[in-house]
Order: C-alpha cells, then sequence, then structure tokens
C-alpha cells in the first residue's frame, strides 16, 4: 500500500479485448489523477478485470477475487473491485457470490472507473454499477496510447460485442450487439501506437470480419469494412506489422484477400475459428452459414493468398457429436494443414441455445477427442516446422538477448522474437540467434528458420548489420 495519491493494481484475465479494456480503465484512471501500481500487490486498491466465457475462466476469475479478498482482509490493501464480464453476466448474483468485493463494475461502466476507485477508497461499499440492458458502448482507448501487451505490439480494438447468435456462446449475451469504431478514430489510434513504439498492430474484436457491417447500416462514412480499414491502415508510414484477429469463415471476401495479398503491412494471416467441419454439427452451432466457407477455407484461401498462415479453433463434445462427425473433423484438420490450432470441449453455458441439451458427450470423451485432434495437429506442426526449414522471413525482436541451453553447455544468446506466421501468446515465439549488440526491441531483421521444437521455431539473422523493412508477407527459400 502507498501514502499520497491512491494507487491502482491490475489484474486483467481472459482475452486481449480485455486486456484493452484493462488499458481503457488505466488510461481513465490517469486521466483522473489516480495512479498506477506497479503490482497488485503493491497497490492500495486491487481490479481484476475478469473473463466469464467459460467454466475454466469463471474458476481463475473466482481464485484471482479471493486471493485479492484475503489480500485486503491481511491488511495489504484497502479495496477489491471486479470488472468485465463476469460482473455483468451474473449481475443479480455477483454480490451475493463474492460479499469482500466492494465494488462490480460492467463493461458498459469502464469510463465511471475513477469515480469509483474514489469510493471505495473512502470506504464505501457493496457497490454494483452494472447496466440492466444489453450493452451498447463503444470506448475510445486514452490518450496518450497504453500498452499493456508487455512487449513492441499492441491490440486495436475495432469493435465489440456479436451478432452471431452461435448455440454454445455467451459472449453476445455479456457483450451486446455488434458495433464498430470508426475508421477515422482507428486510424488516429493507430498512429499513437506506432509513436509509442508498437510494430506489430493486431486487429481484434469478436468478430472482426464483420467490421463496419452497423456503420453501413447507420450510412455513416462509407466506405468503412474490413478491406477498406486494412487499406487505411496500410497507408501509414513506418515499418510495422498489421494483423487480423478473430474472423468469421463465412465473413472472408475476396476484397478482403486481395488487400491481404496485395498490401504492405498487413501480415499473411488469418485466425478463423471453424468450431467444426460436420455440416450437421456446424448446423447444430448454429452456423449453418458458415458450412460452405468451411467446406472451402484452407484451398481458397491459400489459393489467393500464397504463403499464408492460418489458424483455427474447433469445438468438441457438442451435444450430438458422434464418432462419424468427430472422425470427419480429424479428416478435415488432416487435409487442411492448418499451421496453428486450438481446441475446447464444449462446455454448457447457461442462456445458451445448447445449454441443457440432452445428449452431451461424457466428459471423457470430450476431453479423449480433444486430446486426438491436438496429437494430429502436433504432427502437422512438427511437419510443417521441418519443411519451413531455409525459409528466409523477417522478424521482429521482442525481447533479449537469453542464454538458451543446449546440453550443459550455454549456447550463443539468443532473442525472443516473432514471425508474420506468429500472432503473438498463442502461435510460440521464434529464439534468434546472431543478432548484434545495441539491436532493440521492436526492431526487424532478416532471419533463416534453421529448427526449432514444438511450437516455436529457431532463426539466424542472415544480415546483422541490416534491419529490414516491414514487409509481413515476404519469404523465400534460401
Ligand atoms: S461468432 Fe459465435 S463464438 Fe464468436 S463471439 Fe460471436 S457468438 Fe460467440
Amino acid at each position: 500500500m502507498t501514502s499520497g495519491t491512491l494507487s491502482i493494481g491490475f489484474v486483467s484475465l481472459g482475452c486481449a479485448k480485455n486486456l484493452v479494456d484493462s488499458q481503457v480503465m488505466a488510461g481513465t484512471l490517469l486521466a483522473e489523477n489516480l495512479r498506477l501500481a506497479p503490482s497488485p500487490e503493491e497497490a492500495d486498491i486491487i481490479l481484476i478485470n475478469t473473463c466469464a466465457f467459460i467454466e475454466d475462466a469463471r474458476a481463475e476469475a473466482a481464485e484471482a477475487i479471493l486471493r485479492a479478498c484475503r489480500h485486503k482482509a491481511a491488511g495489504g490493501c484497502r479495496a477489491v473491485i471486479v470488472a468485465g464480464c463476469l460482473p455483468q453476466r451474473y449481475r443479480d448474483r455477483i454480490a451475493t457470490t463474492f460479499p469482500d468485493v466492494d465494488a462490480f463494475v460492467g463493461v458498459d461502466e469502464l469510463d465511471r472507473i475513477g469515480v469509483i476507485a474514489r469510493q471505495v477508497a473512502a470506504g464505501q461499499r457493496g457497490i454494483v454499477a452494472i447496466g440492466t440492458g444489453a450493452p451498447q458502448r463503444l470506448f475510445r482507448p486514452p490518450q496518450p496510447a497504453l500498452r499493456f501487451s508487455g512487449g513492441p505490439f499492441a491490440y486495436l480494438k475495432v469493435a465489440e460485442g456479436c451478432n452471431h447468435a452461435c448455440a454454445f456462446c455467451a459472449i453476445p449475451g455479456i457483450r451486446g450487439r455488434y458495433r464498430s469504431r470508426r475508421v477515422d478514430e482507428l486510424l488516429a489510434e493507430a498512429r499513437t501506437l506506432l509513436d509509442s513504439g508498437a510494430r506489430e498492430l493486431n486487429l481484434i474484436s469478436q468478430d472482426t470480419t464483420s467490421y463496419g457491417q452497423d456503420l453501413r447500416a447507420d450510412k455513416i462514412a462509407a466506405p468503412s469494412d474490413l478491406p477498406a480499414l486494412l487499406r487505411a491502415l496500410d497507408s501509414l508510414a513506418g515499418e510495422f506489422w498489421i494483423r487480423v484477429l478473430y474472423g468469421y469463415p463465412a465473413r472472408v471476401t475476396d476484397e478482403l484477400l486481395d488487400v491481404m495479398a496485395s498490401s504492405r503491412h498487413v501480415c499473411a494471416y488469418l485466425d478463423l475459428p471453424i468450431q467444426h467441419s460436420h455440416p450437421e454439427m456446424l448446423r447444430a452451432m448454429r452456423r449453418a452459414d458458415s458450412i460452405r466457407a468451411v467446406a472451402e477455407l484452407p484451398r481458397r484461401l491459400r489459393r489467393s493468398v500464397p504463403g499464408i498462415t492460418l489458424r483455427t479453433t474447433c469445438l468438441v463434445g457438442f451435444p450430438g457429436e458422434t464418432d462419424a462427425h468427430f472422425q470427419h473433423l480429424l479428416d478435415y484438420v488432416e487435409a487442411a494443414q492448418f499451421d496453428h490450432l486450438g481446441v475446447f470441449a464444449f462446455s454448457p453455458e447457461e442462456g445458451t441455445a445448447a445449454f441443457g441439451k440432452a445428449d452431451v458427450p461424457p466428459a471423457e470423451i470430450a476431453a479423449e477427442r480433444r486430446d486426438r485432434l491436438l496429437q494430429l495437429q502436433r504432427r502437422v506442426v512438427d511437419t510443417r516446422r521441418r519443411t519451413l526449414q531455409g525459409t528466409l522471413m523477417q522478424a521482429l525482436l521482442l525481447a533479449g538477448p537469453e542464454k538458451m541451453t543446449g546440453g550443459s553447455r550455454p549456447q550463443a544468446a539468443a532473442w525472443l522474437a516473432r514471425l508474420p506466421r506468429q500472432a503473438p501468446d498463442v502461435d510460440g515465439v521464434t529464439h534468434v540467434r546472431g543478432v548484434l549488440p545495441g539491436m532493440r526491441a521492436g526492431q526487424f531483421l532478416p532471419v533463416r528458420l534453421v529448427g526449432g521444437k514444438g511450437y516455436d521455431l529457431a532463426a539466424e539473422v542472415t544480415d546483422p548489420l541490416r534491419g529490414q523493412a516491414a514487409t509481413p508477407a515476404a519469404s523465400r527459400r534460401g
């Protein structure tokens, strides 16, 4: 705890979209002359920004909340605030579930955080600042730009909410209808992020490929769709990458692929959760509109954007999934050869169409299917890593140098870096050797891939004296 200006320490759980909300709250606190503590343990107030997507996320949030409350009871801080998806989703019972928490803040009330922090510091308790209707607001991150990403990269949240109604997903109920931020506002934010040292802008939302659909309906400054946004961002000066995360397969247009193939800064990378490949499963999941897109997805995307990196996510153990459905998914994944793939086992979520369905495969079957799919993907990744050997790419230096150990003797120091084919947090990293002293995180270097292990890659700098223009699509054999 501190004396003087009130300090707030963040625990930001969940996805990158939540991290952006934490940045919004942090910026609001700073603008209102409050202080950010270096760690939650050193703060006057602990603020936990929660995720409530599935059971595992709720368990993680509950553990963090109880830990913070114990810290408060031991005199370690003055108050605990819980924000984000968990209080938003469980508005009616959150205060009784966690009686030692001093304030709850919903996803539409992020800008009230300064007032609420002062109220709890003054001893007020039992504050529930959560709107009763569906969330509707869009928050503009603070200026100057704050980055909690922990490296020379940033997340640009282009929209909030979701208009799909996937049968397993609670997010539309928590976050409300899809609403896009304006291109000019996003451009201004991108500029400040680049000025602050970000060299990779990751475009995120619940469905980034739907960006702008509501702007068109509202007749706001056209054209405002994802290709238009990418073109506008691509025109910014400087060396940087742009990456599109969290797309919806049926929303990938030829125009989007054209922009991706021809732009200077946009990585040839798409993250498109397919969830399943079998048409019956997609129909049951209420994603029938993506049946055709999923079937043609890998071939179409690789034909339109040569060398594109594809990430996807699958859901196994959904109600009604038979061995035959699952085998269809295995065959599909084997043929598709995704570069990166994540798997979730079905979690029945209150308030969703799939909740309470009778024909849910037993948990151990779902876990076994998840493991089988991940094993298959591991083989795909091993093969792809071998075929990538010798490829020339550019790397974005993240941190370093680190000491790598090979056998008993430490080897040459390696930097942590990322390639255009690696998104933050989920796709592994690249260990780069041969970086000259004096290089800094945020610089680009030409590298040759020489191997790696598991999901991580190893590379050597090909020209240590030269930084390289950030044209992420470029890769060739050498
Ligand atoms: S697209 Fe489907 S899975 Fe993704 S946030 Fe929307 S409803 Fe949920």
